[in-house]
């Protein structure tokens, strides 16, 4: 399962972008979400935190969700297309190796809402790569994706799996921590904002500095 900002590609900003002129419409203000640390949060809590720091309530913030969500996809379809999004060395080729293979299922995790995981992969063709996803929507903490990813394993492949044979992928030490939560396989990479001297304090079982040599990363799956 893959992480999206960092790991597989680089939006170049256009989501924060997008958030921000989405909270600014809806509510009038971005809040503090212009300093807000994005990384490893998922897309809900970056904006209930951010809000709420500007003293709305939280039944203020669920009234105008389904809205600020609609205005946020539309910025972001927008945006996509305006900030140059690049994809990470070895990516490309990696997805389709591990889609040809039957013995493997290509998922995402990540704290991007749904749709926004889908604009974002989808401008550089990559969406159909993956059979399955956890979003930001299905759960406010990372930490509690690798469950909801579990239960959209067994309903689409009809396998109880075990977190020992799943892999985690991701650029962040949140991501390497919940990966380890799990039980899950935790894979760093080096592509995103995170030195790599502080994803290795975190002891993830693999760390690459970038996915441009696959080859090695395919030998992980022998065992
Ligand atoms: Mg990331």
């Amino acid at each position: 399962m893959f992480d999206i900002d960092g790991t597989i590609l680089n939006c170049n900003s256009a989501g924060r972008a997008s958030l921000i002129e989405a909270t600014k419409e809806v509510f009038g203000t971005v809040g503090r979400m212009e300093k807000l640390d994005f990384q490893g949060k998922t897309d809900p809590v970056i904006l209930q935190e951010s809000l709420q720091i500007m003293g709305y309530k939280q039944e203020d913030i669920e009234k105008n969700l389904k809205n600020l969500k609609e205005r946020y996809f539309y910025y972001l379809g927008e945006n996509i297309h305006k900030y140059e999004v690049i994809v990470y060395p070895g990516i490309k080729e990696l997805l389709q190796i591990l889609k040809k293979r039957d013995d493997i299922a290509l998922g995402l995790l990540t704290g991007n809402f749904t749709e926004s995981a889908k604009i974002k992969l989808s401008v550089c063709n990559l969406f159909d790569y993956f059979s399955f996803g956890a979003f930001g929507d299905d759960a406010p903490m990372r930490n509690l994706l690798p469950e909801v990813a579990k239960k959209r394993i067994d309903t689409i492949y009809k396998i109880d799996i075990s977190f020992k044979d799943v892999i985690i992928i991701g650029d962040t030490i949140y991501d390497i921590r919940c990966a380890k939560y799990a039980g899950a396989v935790s894979v760093a990479v080096g592509t995103g904002w995170v030195p790599a001297d502080i994803l290795l304090k975190e002891n993830p079982d693999y760390f690459f500095p970038d996915l441009s040599d696959f080859q090695q990363f395919l030998k992980l799956l022998e065992d």
